[in-house]
């Protein structure tokens, strides 16, 4: 294995240690709910939980796939738990989110990918906390036929959020077992089904990507109608992982910045420990009152 380039100064992590963080933690282990937060090992936890934000997992903590940049675990997932829609509505209601993020494993093991939970979910939090927006990080729904996308985007999630994770020559060996245009299309579906909702991608780079690369999923995006675009560095979450081909400094974020609002998206986030849900209710919010 080739050595990792060393972390710079501006990828560092302040350790959780407020009221607020200690709060949080306290709702979701009483729900028994999962965060992406804590299972990704996320950067920013201590900064989005002490401000009530926070992005949890449902159907499980178990993936049928294996992308070489993530943390979760790959196997065989249990059975859907009917009560869980209903537990995370009741957390989102105790913790007065105005903003919440509901993603998921991979579940190809299930004739509908979970699209039905999906829905479930939104239309609960809908019921138990009206005052919440609703954004859903979905998986790509590959095995499934048209109906399952339909499902969740009749639910109306005000953002509908999937991410494209890396540039599509690199999928092999970054997301195996998906496919780039798949994705891209799953996307633009979702608009022209409901144009009231906003589409949302990500990607990570550090992964081996070219400049020109990532410039050209932001133009695929953009045909394909994405409104908010996050680009954030990849960080090996263990040795076992996908390794970083370097740290992309402050100043190239800013350049993708500007060259994505270039490209019409309406809100991009591409800083190095941007993540797909960071600030994501923030964002929200002034994009509404504008
Ligand atoms: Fe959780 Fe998203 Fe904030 Fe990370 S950026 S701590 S995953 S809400
Ligand atoms: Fe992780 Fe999602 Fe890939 Fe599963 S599909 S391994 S949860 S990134």
């Amino acid at each position: 294995d080739q050595a990792q380039p060393k972390k710079p100064e501006w990828i560092r992590v302040r350790a959780p240690n407020s009221q607020g963080y200690e709060d949080t933690r306290a709702i979701i282990r009483e729900n028994r709910l999962v965060t992406v937060c804590q299972e990704a090992g996320c950067p920013n936890v201590g900064e989005c939980w002490s401000q009530g934000h926070a992005t949890m997992m449902i159907m499980g903590e178990v993936c049928t796939r294996g992308c070489s940049f993530c943390n979760v675990a790959t196997g065989r997932p249990d059975a859907l738990d009917v009560f869980e829609p209903g537990r995370v509505a009741h957390a989102v209601e105790k913790l007065g989110l105005k903003h919440v993020v509901i993603t998921s494993v991979d579940r190809d093991d299930l004739a509908d990918g979970g699209a039905e939970h999906f829905a479930q979910t939104i239309r609960a939090i809908r019921h138990r906390a009206p005052q919440a927006t609703i954004e859903v990080l979905t998986p790509d729904f590959l095995k499934c036929g048209p109906e399952a996308l339909e499902t969740v985007v009749a639910a109306r999630p005000d953002v509908f959020n999937h991410n494209l994770e890396t540039v599509p020559g690199l999928y092999p060996e970054v997301r195996p077992g998906a496919r780039y245009f798949h994705s891209l299309r799953l996307l633009q579906r979702v608009k022209e089904l409901d144009p009231g909702i906003f589409t949302k991608s990500g990607i990570m780079v550090g992964l081996g990507e070219a400049h020109v690369q990532v410039r050209q999923v932001m133009d695929d995006m953009r045909a394909a109608d994405v409104d908010f675009l996050t680009i954030a560095q990849y960080l090996q979450p263990t040795p076992k992982h996908h390794r970083v081909d370097r740290f992309v400094t402050p100043d190239e974020f800013k350049d993708y910045e500007r060259a994505a609002y270039g490209k019409g998206f309406l809100m991009v986030s591409a800083t190095p420990l941007t993540r797909s849900s960071y600030h994501a209710g923030d964002d929200f919010a002034r994009l509404r009152a504008a």
